[in-house]
Parts: C-alpha cells; sequence; structure tokens
C-alpha cells in the first residue's frame, strides 16, 4: 500500500475507532489473535433486532418458531457467502468454537471401524493436536517440507486403518505464518481415496479472506471462531464440503434436533434427520440469539469494514511496521533487543504468507532474556493487552524456541505451567510474547508498542555484564598454554563416565556439571548408596546422556551383558514424578552417603531395579536426587577433603593458600553438594598424569587412566604449543581458572583413596595408581591427586553467559595464581 493512502485510510480508521470502539480510549488492544472486539453498531444492531422480533425455538411450528428457522437460514446462507461458499456445495454446522467442530469431525472419524490415521502440521493449535489422543496413529509432521514429502509420496495406506484425516493451521495462531492453502486439493488429487483434510481457519480469517469458491479444491472441512472475525457472537461454525459429508454417517451419537424419531421401550430404533447435514451434526436447541447476533455482525462489519480484503491488507500493513520497528531497535551496544519468531518462508508485508502477528522475546544488551512475565507487569502499568506464554501452540514454540521435549517435561516438572511467572529456564525462554493486529488497529498501536520496548528495555551504552571477577576480561583467553582435553561427567554416581563429545557446549551449574551425579544406586535392604569402592563392577555400568531424545541410557561392559537382559535402560532426562515410588509423590530412600542422609527418590519400574540388581549382583535400585537439593538443604561434610593447609617448611602443598578465604559473594562456600563426599567438579591436570605414569612405568607398574580420578575436566597443554613445557602439579597453586568466558575457583587439592586402583574398564582393583601417588602426593599423612573446583556465578545473572553458563572441550584455559590474584586489587577488595 503506498504510505500516503494508508496515511489517509489509516486517519479514516482512527475515526471509525473513536466512534465504533469506545473501550479502547486510552489501551493499546495488541490481542486481536485472541479475541477482536465487536463494534458498537453491532451491539446496537442487535439489541434492535431483539427488542423488536419475537423468535421461538426452532424445534416447535408456532410463527415465532418459523420465523426464527427463515432466519437461521438466511445467515447459514450469509455466512457460506462470506467464504464465497456455493451452499450446493458447501453446508454450515454451527458449533460453540472452532475447538468444538474440531471435535465434532474427530467424532465422526472415531466412529469408523478401525478407527482413523491423523497427521497434523507442527504449527497446530492444542485444539488440533488433541485429536491424536483418539487415532489409531497420528504423526506430527515437523515441516511443510514433510508434508510436501508425504503428499509426493505413493503410499497407498493399507491395513486395519481405512480413513486418515489430515489437519493444519490456515495461519498459525503463534507467529501468524500463513501456510500453504493448497494442501487440501493437492491430498486429494495425488493421494487414494480415504484421506480427509481438516482445515483450521480460526486464526486466518480474523484478518483475511477465505475463498472456498471451487470445492473441488477446498478442504472436506473448515473450522473457525466467529468471534475473532466480529468480536461477537461466541460462536463457532464447522464448514462441510457436501461432497465428504458421508464421513459423518458413522456418527453414532445423536441428539435433540437430529433425529426424526427414537424409540427406546422395548425396540431401540431411531431414524437419523437426513435433509441436510447440518440438522443431522446440530445437536440439541441451536444457540439461536447468538446466531442472529451473527447476522448483525456480518451487516455491521461489511459497513464498517467494505471488505474482508480491506482489512487483510490494512493490519498486513501495520504488521510490517511493527515488525520493522521492533527489529531496528538496538542496544547501546549494537545488539538485538527484540528476537521475533518470524518462520523463514514468511515475509511481514504479504498477507500470503503473513498474517498480522509477531511473536517475540526481548532480550537485554548482554543477550540474557527478559522475563515474560516482567514484560507482562510492565504492559499492564502502560495499558497494553498483549498475550505471553505457550500461546496454545506447542508444536510452534517448541520448535522456534529450540526447546526438547525432555527440556519441556523437565520445565514442567520444575514448575512450569501454562501461565506462570518462572518463564527462563536453562536461559531459554519458556514462552513467547505474542502481538497480534485486528481490522480496528491503528499505526498508533504499532507505535506504542515499539516505544514501550523502547522505554523499557533498550539499555544505553553501559558497560556489558560485570563479570564473576572484576580483574579477568570478557574475552576468552587467547595465546593459552592451557586447554581443556575432555570433560566428563558421571551420571550415576560411582558408575562409568559419559564423555562430553567436542562440540557440545555442556552447561556449568552450581553443583557442578549438567547432568553428574544426578543419580545414584541404592542398596534395597540399607537405603545406602553404593559405591565403587564397595562395588568395583559399577565402573562397568555405563550410563549416556542421550540430549536428543532425552534419555539417561544405561548400557553394560560385555562382561556384564552375559548375566542381564535387556543390556540397555533408559529413563527419562525429566524428573517425571510419575516415574518414582509413590506415597507423597515417592518414597524418601534414605541414602547415606558416608554416613550422611541424602534423599533420593526410587524409580518405581521393576525392570529398573532388576538391570542394575543383575548387573551388579546386589539388591539395589536406581535413585534419582530431587530438584529441591539443588538449591541448598545438602550439607557439605566433606570440608576435610577440601582442607587447605600448609605443610610446615617451604614446600608448597596442595591448596596451599590462606585457610578459609571469603571468596566472592555468592561464589561456592555455600554452594550445595548433591553427593555430598564430592565437590561439584573435579579437574586434573594431563601434566600431573603424565608425570605420574611416568613414575609407575618406571617401576614396572600400570600407567593409571585419567578415568579413574573421575574427573569432570582434563586441563592439558595445548597440543599447538611446543612440547616440553609441561608443569606437573602446576595447579597446586591455581586459584582460579578461567575456562572459555567462564571462571572456576580451586577449592583445594583432592584427597585420594584405593578407589583410584579399580581399573575402569575391567572393574578389576590394580595397586596402581595409589602405591605411586602414595609415595609422591602424601602430604600430612594423606595423599591428594586433582583439585576441587567450583564455578563462580556471573553476577550479572541476566546476561547470556549468566543465564548459560557452559564449558566445551578445546576451551582456552587460563589459571590465576595467588600472587596474581593479590596483584590486584579489585579482587583484593573482594575478598577482603
Ligand atoms: C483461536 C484458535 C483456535 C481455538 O478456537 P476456539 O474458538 O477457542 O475453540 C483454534 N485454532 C486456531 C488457529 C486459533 O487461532
Amino acid at each position: 500500500m503506498e504510505e500516503a493512502t494508508c496515511m489517509s485510510y489509516n486517519s479514516a480508521i482512527e475515526e471509525l475507532r473513536a466512534k465504533e470502539y469506545p473501550m479502547l480510549q486510552g489501551t493499546t488492544y495488541l490481542d486481536h489473535a485472541g479475541t477482536t472486539l465487536y463494534s458498537k453498531s453491532l451491539i446496537e444492531r442487535f439489541s434492535a433486532d431483539m427488542a423488536a422480533n419475537l423468535y421461538g425455538n426452532p424445534h416447535s411450528s408456532s410463527n415465532a418458531s418459523q420465523l426464527t428457522t427463515r432466519r437461521i437460514d438466511d445467515v447459514r446462507l450469509r455466512l457460506l457467502q462470506t467464504f464465497n461458499a456455493d451452499p450446493q456445495a458447501f453446508d454450515v454446522v454451527f458449533v460453540a468454537n472452532a475447538t468444538a467442530g474440531i471435535k465434532l469431525v474427530m467424532d465422526a472419524f472415531r466412529d469408523h471401524e478401525g478407527g482413523f490415521c491423523y497427521g497434523y502440521h507442527r504449527d497446530a493449535h492444542t485444539s488440533l493436536i488433541g485429536v491424536r489422543e483418539v487415532a489409531a496413529e497420528h504423526r506430527c509432521f515437523a515441516s511443510d517440507a514433510e508434508v510436501d514429502d508425504w503428499i509426493g509420496s505413493q503410499d497407498s495406506q493399507a491395513g486395519p486403518v481405512q480413513v486418515q484425516l489430515f489437519a493444519y493451521p490456515a495461519q498459525s495462531n503463534m507467529n501468524g505464518r500463513r501456510l500453504p492453502l493448497d494442501w487440501s486439493h493437492r491430498i486429494r488429487t495425488s493421494r487414494k481415496e480415504g484421506v480427509y483434510t481438516l482445515l483450521d481457519a480460526a486464526a486466518l480469517v480474523s484478518t483475511s479472506p477465505l475463498d472456498l469458491g471451487n470445492p473441488a479444491e477446498a478442504p472436506d472441512f473448515t473450522v473457525l471462531s466467529l468471534y475473532k472475525m466480529f468480536g461477537f457472537p461466541d460462536l463457532g461454525a464447522l464448514i462441510v464440503r457436501q461432497a465428504s459429508a458421508s464421513v459423518f454417517d458413522r456418527r453414532r451419537y445423536f441428539g435433540g434436533g437430529t433425529v426424526e424419531m427414537v424409540v427406546c421401550l422395548r425396540e431401540q430404533w431411531h431414524a437419523r434427520k437426513s435433509d441436510s447435514l447440518h440438522e443431522r451434526l446440530e445437536d440439541g436447541t441451536l444457540p439461536i440469539h447468538s446466531i442472529m447476533a451473527l447476522d448483525s455482525a456480518m451487516a455491521v462489519h461489511r459497513e464498517l469494514y467494505t471488505s474482508w480484503d480491506q482489512i487483510s491488507m490494512h493490519t498486513t500493513f501495520l504488521a510490517r511496521s511493527l515488525y520493522e520497528g521492533l527489529s531496528s531497535l538496538r542496544h547501546g551496544n549494537g545488539e538485538e533487543v527484540c528476537h521475533v519468531y518470524k518462520d523463514p518462508a514468511s515475509t511481514y508485508g504479504d498477507s500470503l504468507t503473513q498474517g498480522p502477528v509477531i511473536a517475540l522475546n526481548i532480550r537485554n544488551q548482554c543477550g540474557g532474556w527478559i522475563s515474560n512475565a516482567e514484560v507482562e507487569k510492565l504492559a499492564a502499568i502502560k495499558n497494553i493487552q498483549l498475550r505471553t506464554g505457550g500461546l496454545c501452540n506447542p508444536g510452534g514454540v517448541a520448535s522456534s524456541i529450540g526447546l526438547a521435549p525432555w527440556e519441556m517435561r523437565e520445565n514442567f516438572s520444575a514448575g512450569q505451567r501454562c501461565g506462570n511467572d518462572n518463564d527462563v529456564i536453562r536461559a531459554k525462554p519458556t514462552g513467547m510474547i505474542r502481538v497480534s493486529f485486528g481490522a480496528m488497529s491503528t499505526l498508533s498501536d504499532a507505535a506504542s508498542f515499539v516505544e514501550f520496548v523502547r522505554e523499557f528495555f533498550v539499555q544505553g551504552s553501559q558497560p556489558v555484564a560485570t563479570s564473576p571477577m572484576m580483574f579477568v576480561s570478557l574475552e576468552p583467553p587467547t595465546q593459552s598454554r592451557l586447554h581443556v582435553e575432555s570433560l566428563s561427567v558421571y551420571p550415576i554416581k560411582s558408575c562409568a563416565g559419559f564423555s562430553v563429545p567436542p562440540g557440545w557446549p555442556w552447561e556449568v551449574r552450581s553443583e557442578g556439571l549438567a547432568w553428574d551425579r544426578e543419580w545414584c544406586l541404592v542398596h534395597q535392604g540399607t537405603g545406602a548408596a553404593l559405591s565403587q569402592k564397595r562395588y568395583p563392577r559399577m565402573a562397568l555400568i555405563r550410563p549416556t546422556i542421550d540430549l536428543d531424545k532425552g534419555l539417561l541410557r544405561v548400557t553394560l561392559a560385555s562382561t556384564l551383558q552375559a548375566t542381564t537382559t535387556p543390556h540397555e535402560i533408559t529413563v527419562p532426562l525429566s524428573a517425571d514424578p510419575r516415574m518414582f515410588t509413590d506415597d507423597a509423590v515417592y518414597k524418601e530412600a534414605n541414602t547415606r552417603v558416608c554416613g550422611e542422609s541424602v534423599k533420593a527418590k526410587t524409580y518405581r519400574l521393576s525392570e529398573i531395579s532388576t538391570f542394575f540388581t543383575q548387573a551388579l549382583g546386589v539388591p539395589c535400585q536406581l535413585a534419582r536426587f530431587p530438584v529441591e537439593s539443588h538449591s541448598g538443604g545438602v550439607s557439605r561434610h566433606s570440608k576435610v577433603h577440601l582442607q587447605k593447609h600448609q605443610k610446615a617448611g617451604a614446600m608448597r602443598v596442595p591448596g596451599a593458600f590462606p585457610d578459609a578465604v571469603p571468596i566472592t559473594p555468592g561464589a561456592c562456600v555455600s554452594m550445595p553438594i548433591l553427593l555430598a563426599n564430592e565437590s561439584p567438579i573435579l579437574t586434573i591436570s594431563r601434566s600431573s598424569l603424565n608425570r605420574l605414569n611416568e613414575l609407575i612405568k618406571a617401576e614396572g607398574g600400570k600407567a593409571a587412566q585419567a578415568e579413574v580420578f573421575r574427573a569432570n575436566i582434563v586441563v592439558a597443554e595445548n597440543p599447538a604449543y611446543p612440547p616440553g613445557l609441561e608443569d606437573p602439579y602446576a595447579e597446586d597453586d591455581w586459584r582460579y581458572l578461567q575456562i572459555g568466558l567462564q571462571y572456576f575457583e580451586m577449592l583445594g587439592a583432592c584427597r585420594r583413596c584405593q578407589m583410584v586402583c579399580i581399573d575402569q574398564q575391567t572393574g578389576e582393583r590394580n595397586e596402581e595408581p595409589f602405591v605411586t601417588l602414595s609415595k609422591t602426593r602424601r602430604f600430612d599423612g594423606r595423599v591428594y591427586f586433582g583439585e576441587h573446583t567450583c564455578h563462580v556465578p556471573w553476577k550479572d545473572v541476566s546476561s547470556r553467559l549468566g543465564q548459560n553458563p557452559t564449558i566445551m572441550v578445546g576451551d582456552a584455559v587460563s589459571p590465576f595464581r595467588e600472587h596474581e590474584v593479590h596483584q590486584n586489587s579489585d579482587l583484593d577488595a573482594l575478598v577482603g
């Protein structure tokens, strides 16, 4: 649309709005996708109609009843005409809302012998997705390309399921993306009989024409909500292609109004109405007054807006202008403010691919997400009406935000529900902000929203995120001699480790690396957590983390497989309460770890305990640590392991820095440790291990692998550096480590016991490396190797780095020694 004509059109809308929509005074209404607004004239026209006419129940035969019937027939016809639909080829069935229309279609398919096969598009509204629960088979199409492939493939539906239903939204109710309208036709022409299409037009028709002029190309079933078109009445419609009406012949239910005669004493017999489809499907008394109101709504709407094409043009223009306005907002440092969830296949300004809806999230200047609850509160202050949350579009929201199913389940377990405050989890928003336009929206509505975002969320040019320690930079270390050689987690305490693949950013939490020691095995009799020290075969139980499928996958070394079937077991990563033994959701296994009790939930399924019991030959159960303990409550009793002490004499020993230094506020000292005999993270140095192995081999012993130390982080000399620079046991003097963009504090050396002698491949006990360690790394009668470490959280937890701290194999590592820290007055001040 030309700017000039648009401006005058827009001012015409402003005028109309003042007159027809007095309720919009002083507010910015941006939730037309929820419902649009009714005009004053509509309400007046309707009330005049009601006051002037006597309408009876159409099921009677009085004059009043006849009038109702006549009027309803007219309304039906006018509604069909709105969609350019020929009454010979289509029928309208009035329903409560779009959802009720969907369920009516669903019921008919469910009553088919053998059930039906259901396919739906990822962008479907929740109401379409629910149909899958009654289908014999169902499939979610994750993309348009998958639909195209399916249409193109000539697979005929063999087997017991005879009918198929494919459903999709004409417009996504999440981001307003418009989907291809030719799928129905293409499915009909390219596939065998028995495949029907259900078009959910509820979102589309609120601001766009829908042309059903060609019955051969039209969907078999089209559902819509009339309140989304006109604001009133609260009514829905199902438009059925007559040629497909036979699907409803199988419908078993009948209600008042849909049958000619019913016999129920002695004999059970009924005769269905057969005149028209709507007579057979409209159970009970029609919402007659709503249907009358629809007549007024259609008439007034035509007078106010002329055509749906006009509305489409106007709203498309508004959406483009808002999209451009939001996309151009930048923080002082140049970072984007609004992250708009636009489908790559759509273009704002093109009404064929994009409706007047924008879904977005807001970021701060550090790239962290702003909580939607916060946006909502501020919007309420400014009297802006918008929608936030899951938007009743689970597939669209999950795929746009990149939430894996297990994350959604995990978020759910963590208390995330449709519509609550807790909306940034694991550095991902759990919902979106949606703004949407309607016929009576104006450019000033768009401008108000842009202004709102600018006022509250655009940050000037303050320095970027405060780092956890002031003396360090925000850049990853360059020229670093050290790097992360490997990262490992031990999902089940005392069982084998899972090596984090290179290239995977791995989350660091205050309790340690993500998924580290999240589970344990507990003895069925004593409830005590099992340890490799007593059960060396635990080394042969091999858990892996499958983030793709959201599973903890446990396999066994081949030596254990003879005794165990199946050879693999999986457990969801999400802590679904139904998985655990009951009473108050779960039984609290009194998991004793080094004499202290930790509450863990044990898994209910006997297959799980059988698997581990067979593998170890010990009656045991898998247990998971409750989420609550992540945030406190579990005391650290392992201080003895973490003692930092000074050996008499000049020799510096592990952790030889001043005792009990109060560290950066909020840092590790008070961090909970899940399995309390271990620190959050264990770091070892490759050069120390090499030194140790040289000594072991010199004595003819068997070299130790890194795994025996159960390290999480192995720091090694960067292979790009010339050899001979190794610096064994340099970690004894490290005070802090920078790894990539994250900071870690060294808590002290790790005391060792004979457990390091268990070969992690075979589960057998050796002498080494403990013998050599005790000769070379013994201080005050204790043997040390490796460093307890914890993550130092970013002060600015709203930054991207703060919300989602991760490290990766290959990350550069730079250590800071005591004197390097004390040379810095900033840190000195911090540590007091
Ligand atoms: C609003 C909407 C629905 C649900 O409509 P109801 O009238 O609430 O049943 C279904 N699908 C889409 C695309 C919608 O926008």
